[in-house]
């Protein structure tokens, strides 16, 4: 089976952000620390670098001063300015000297000269590093004078700028130098940590997000290639163990399920063929609970029932309902005579007759014994009637066939049932409105009363002399006033 990850390969980690790894922390923190390191080694170095330069500057001009201050003492004695020009010029060959003067006794200028203006231009740090801008004064002597005598000054006045620039070049050079080193360091540091550490995790994490190891249709793979026995190779180990765990474990969950499937199918399959087989034995339940095992026809229950549907048809929709009940006469006598198996092909007979002579709507059932009736759904009194003297007339031409003798009955009918509103019309004023009050009285037991009815009228033809048709009195309804609501 072609899965998804099979067509398309996740590269969701190699595609992160290269900011976001921690290669790029650790160049980061590497920078950051490199630079603090690197300024700490610019300022010692510096600190360094400054006591050594002052000690120069101070060692060369207490040079100067000592080899100029015998020329100095001579000029003043001579009073030679040719001389003291010699000297001056000397003395301001060296740059951090800005002006030489010599003074008489008296503090009156003997000679002056100065750097022209702007030669070396003065900066801030020159007023404040190396002792700022100095005035050296040293007296000259003359030493030939008993006692020594101080013949004039010699004043010098110190700038220290080229010793400030010197300084300056020195400190970039060595700051720019440190920085450089930092930042090499720490590239080195992050690069290291990338290939040591990012890269590798990322390819486990490749691996990982497309191992897939629930798909057992293809073994599982291995972590990538790792060459170091390090942290990132027990990563590889640690998950390679836990897909195998992975794999056993859903395919237990797959297998348990499909067990469950099967077993639910099997359950199912089971369930339907026993509700079918109840279903069919209820259902011959329901047809022997109302089928007569002698004839066929409906029992007395299931004739009970449907009369109890047509009552409620004739209550809702004034459709008429009649019933005949007829009854074999001296049926007593045929089995006397021929025996109970001759009565039972006469009582077959008779429902063979029943069937074939109605209408499909019409219901004959066998009420118990010898006794019959029939529903006619839609039908009038006055058509039941007919139908009834039809049927006994048939039967009376009818005669059985057994044990080589013909078998002849005749039948008594009583007929009942429940006139449409127009059918009623041929009804007296009295029996009318008994059959207005049955209608609109809802627990009345209609279906009892109709068959009291026509077991009356039944009842009739047999005294009348049999092999009759009656219907039924309905003058006698009001008698069954107790089968009523006591409030009609
Ligand atoms: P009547 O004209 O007044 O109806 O007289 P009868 O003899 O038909 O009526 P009676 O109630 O006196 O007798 C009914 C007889 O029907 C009695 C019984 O033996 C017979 N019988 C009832 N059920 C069956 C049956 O299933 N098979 C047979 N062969 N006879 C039955
Ligand atoms: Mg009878
Ligand atoms: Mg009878």
């Amino acid at each position: 089976m072609a899965r998804e990850s099979d067509e398309k390969h996740f590269d969701a980690l190699a595609g992160m952000r290269l900011g976001s790894t921690i290669a790029a922390r650790q160049l980061k923190y590497s920078l950051f620390l490199a630079v603090v390191l690197g300024l700490v080694i610019v300022a010692i170095r510096g600190y360094q670098d400054y006591l050594w330069l002052e000690g120069v500057y101070q060692q060369s001009n207490q040079r100067i001063f000592s080899s100029s201050a015998p020329v100095a003492t001579e000029v003043m004695i001579k009073r030679d300015r040719e001389l003291a020009d010699i000297m001056a010029r000397g003395m301001l060959n060296n740059r951090s000297i800005a002006r030489v003067m010599l003074t008489n006794a008296n503090d009156g200028i003997f000679f002056e000269l100065k750097r022209p203006a702007g030669e070396i231009p003065v900066s801030r740090w020159a007023e404040k590093m190396f002792g700022g801008l100095q005035t050296i004064t040293v007296p000259v002597r003359d030493p030939e004078r008993k006692p020594v005598a101080t013949i004039g000054e010699m004043v010098i006045e110190l700038n220290p700028q080229v010793y400030v620039n010197a300084y300056m070049t020195r400190l970039s050079w060595s700051f720019l130098a440190t920085m450089i080193l930092a930042a090499v360091m720490a590239l080195c540091f992050a690069a290291m940590s990338y290939f040591v550490f990012s890269r590798p995790v990322i390819r486990l994490g490749n691996y990982i997000v497309n191992a897939n190891p629930t798909d057992d249709s293809r073994p599982l793979q291995m972590p990538p290639e790792h060459r170091h026995d390090d942290e990132v190779q027990l990563l590889g180990s640690v998950t390679v163990g836990l897909f195998g765990m992975i794999r056993k474990q859903v395919g237990e969950l797959r297998r348990a399920r499909d067990e469950l499937q099967n077993a639910n199918i099997t359950l199912e399959e089971r369930v339907a063929q026993r509700t079918e087989e109840l279903n069919s034995a209820m259902q011959k339940l329901e047809v022997l609970a109302s089928t007569d095992p002698l004839t066929g026809l409906p029992n007395r229950r299931a004739f009970l029932g449907r009369l109890e549907d047509a009552v409620a048809v004739w209550r809702r929709r004034d459709t008429p309902v009649s019933f005949i009940l007829l009854d074999i006469d001296r049926f007593k006598a045929l089995n006397d005579t021929y025996g109970h198996q001759a009565g039972d092909a006469v009582l077959v007979a008779l429902a063979d007759t029943l069937r074939t002579t109605l209408r499909s709507i019409d219901i004959p059932a066998r009420m118990g014994g010898e006794e019959f009736a029939v529903l006619l759904p839609g039908e009038e009194l006055q058509g039941a009637m007919i139908l009834a003297e039809r049927l006994r007339k048939g039967l009376e031409q009818n005669s059985v066939e057994y044990g080589g003798s013909k078998l002849s009955f005749t039948s008594s009918f009583g007929v009942s049932g429940l006139p449409s509103a127009k059918g009623l019309a041929e009804f007296d004023q009295d029996v009318a409105v008994q059959f207005d009050v049955l209608r609109n009285s809802e627990s009345t037991d209609i279906p009892g009363i109709l068959y009291s009815l026509a077991d009356r009228a039944l009842y009739d033809a047999k005294a009348a002399g049999r092999n009759q048709c009656k219907l039924a009195d309905f003058s006698r309804l009001s008698e069954f006033k107790d089968q009523l609501p006591s409030d009609i």
